[in-house]
This record gives structure tokens, sequence and C-alpha cells, in this order.
């Protein structure tokens, strides 16, 4: 088997855009950076990296048969707002469980951002009091129950569809596209930064990756504040991938990179680095970032660069995975 021996519905405008970040590689003095574009990839309710993971998904609910989207996540879940959005793109339904993952003091944290536009696209969305996890979770077992016993025809996406058999193809197919724009724009990106949390995105790119002749460093950011969750599970899931896209060899252990510093004691909650990277972006680069997620691999990049862990000499591509509606759930934090 090979990537591209499984079907793949479209709901991307096509490849995501890259572009040179020049002031703030300038203001950061060393390696050329550059980012990919995830926030702006599609035109369904602002885009974002799980509507890459759900075009390798949709295949496979189409034949189920299924009437009804069950995922989870945060209230202010990028993921559940990207299910709600391809639910209405296919005319099914979208049954959202919405985790206390995070607490947060603004009041309108469960009233606006992401939660209201699944609300606006017409998904059942309920509040539910269980904590953070990465993993499969009994309240989402329960939604399918509920689905089921109501007469429909429930299909369960995991936390960031990455519990999925295929939530990694996505980004593997991210990274042949990496490849292509390189070839295209004369460049090549010798180190990767995304954000990691459930960890689909950041395994499919180390799979993808993995099966291409020049080596590169595809560094992961913790934004779960618990590493050794994450780092297990981007681990196994990119040896998952790995082997379904037909890989032919084991992943080796330094090919997975998960790295803390920038996640704060919890989930969810940002931390000064955070809030920092998030305004040097937007002064520099009118580049707007989240808290929770690319606010702290955004204080990693520029952490690695002043610790000289990414030289001087590198070329480095920023994955933006999207994230930016929870902003407006976290106006505390910025103003
Ligand atoms: N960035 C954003 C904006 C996200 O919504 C997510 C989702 O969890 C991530 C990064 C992390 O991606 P993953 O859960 O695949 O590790």
């Amino acid at each position: 088997m090979s990537l591209t021996d499984f079907d793949r519905y479209p709901l991307t405008f096509g490849p995501s855009p890259v572009h040179p970040l020049e002031r703030l590689t300038r203001h950061l003095g060393g390696p050329r950076i550059w980012a990919k574009r995830e926030d702006c990839n599609s035109g369904l309710a602002f885009g974002g990296n799980k509507v890459r993971k759900l075009e390798y998904i949709v295949p496979d609910v189409l034949a189920s048969g299924a009437d009804t989207l069950v995922s989870l996540g945060g209230y202010q879940s990028n993921h559940t707002r990207q299910v709600a959005a391809v639910a209405a793109r296919l005319g099914l339904k979208a049954r959202l469980v919405q985790e206390r993952w995070v607490d947060w003091p603004d009041v309108v944290n469960d009233k606006v951002g992401n939660i209201l536009l699944s609300r606006i696209m017409g998904a059942d969305v309920r509040l539910d009091p269980s904590g953070f996890d990465i993993g499969i979770k009994r309240s989402w077992e329960n939604a399918m129950e509920e689905v089921r016993a109501a007469g429909g025809v429930p299909y369960g996406i995991p936390a960031g569809a990455s519990e999925h058999p295929l939530g990694g193809l996505g980004f593997a197919n991210w990274a042949n596209e990496v490849r292509e724009q390189e070839r295209e724009l004369g460049v090549f990106f010798d180190t990767i930064v995304v954000c990691t949390v459930t960890g689909s995105t950041h395994a499919g790119m180390i799979a993808g990756f993995a099966g291409q002749d020049r080596p590169r460093r595809v560094l992961g950011i913790d934004a779960s504040a618990m590493i050794e969750r994450t780092r297990e599970q981007v681990g196994r899931i990119a040896r998952h991938t790995a082997q379904l896209i037909g890989l032919g060899r084991d992943l080796r252990e330094d090919e997975i990179t998960v790295l803390d510093g920038w996640a704060g004691e919890r989930y969810g909650i940002p931390v000064a680095s955070t809030v920092d990277a998030i305004r040097l972006s937007a002064r520099l680069e009118g580049m707007i970032l989240d808290p929770v997620y690319e606010g702290k691999s955004m204080a990693g990049l520029i952490g690695l660069i002043g610790s000289g862990d990414i030289p001087p000499d590198a070329t480095v591509l920023y994955a933006h995975l999207g994230g930016q509606p929870a902003l407006n759930a976290y106006a505390g934090a910025l103003t």
C-alpha cells in the first residue's frame, strides 16, 4: 500500500500557501523562517489541520452509511468546529461533546469562538464537565450510544481525529505537498516546527517525511502539558501511519522528537512565552496565532533559535495549524 491507494475526499482549496516570514527572520537574526498556512487551507469554517485529516476519513464515513458524526473536544475545540463544518458540507448531523478541558475565567469561553461557530452550523452541541485527556473518552462513547438509541447511525471521530486508524494520512500527504512546493520555490526546509497535542498531525508528518530521500528534523512542540502521553501517542500513530503508507522500515527513535518547555503547566492555559509569541508574530508579520496551540509552538520556535538548537544556517518551515477562532474566548489573556 502507499498513500495514493487511500481515497481522499477534497475539503481543502488545494495545497496550502507557503511564504517567508521576512520580518520575523530579521528580528530573530538567525535561520530563515517560512510558514505553511493550514489556517487558510479551506472554505470550511476557517479551515485548520483537522480538515486535512478529515479528507482521508470522509470516504470511510460515506461508506459506513452513517448519518451523524460524533466527536469531542474542549469548549473551544477547533477540531469539533471542523467536524461540524464537514458534517454541514456532507449533509450529515453532528453531535459534539464539549468538555471542560480548560478552567479559563473568561465568562464567554463556552459561548463565543469555536463553539459559537459549531452552533451556527447546526451541530448538536452538549457541554460536559469532564477534564482534558488526549485518549478515548467515555463521554464520546456515551454520545454514540445515545445517537444509536435515537435511531441514528453514528460515526465516531475521536479527539483531534488522532486515535482513528486513518488519522495520520492527512499530514503524510502534507509532507508530499511540502516536497512539491520546495521544488517550485527552489528551497529545502531542513527543519519543520509543529504544535502537537493529540498527535496525528506531527505523527503523519514524521511518517510522510520518513519516506523522502533527504532527511530533515520534524520538531513537535508539546502543548498538552502531558509530555509522556503525547510522546507515546505521536510515536504510536507515526509507526502505524508509516506502516499504512508502506514505508517498509521501522521508524527510528530519533525521528520522533516531541519537545517540552513551552506548554506551561496545563493544556489550554497560555503562559508569558505564549503571549509574547502571539504579539511578536502579529506585530512583525500580521500573522495571528492562538493561545492554546500555535502561540506555544511559535514560542518553541523562538526558544530553539535563541538556544542555538536550531542553528543560524537552518531553513525552517513553521506549520501554522489554525486555531484563531478561539481568540475571542481568551480576550482576558491578551488585553
Ligand atoms: N494546532 C491547532 C490550532 C489545533 O486545533 C490542534 C488540535 O489539537 C493542534 C495544533 C494539535 O494537533 P494534533 O492534535 O494533531 O496534535
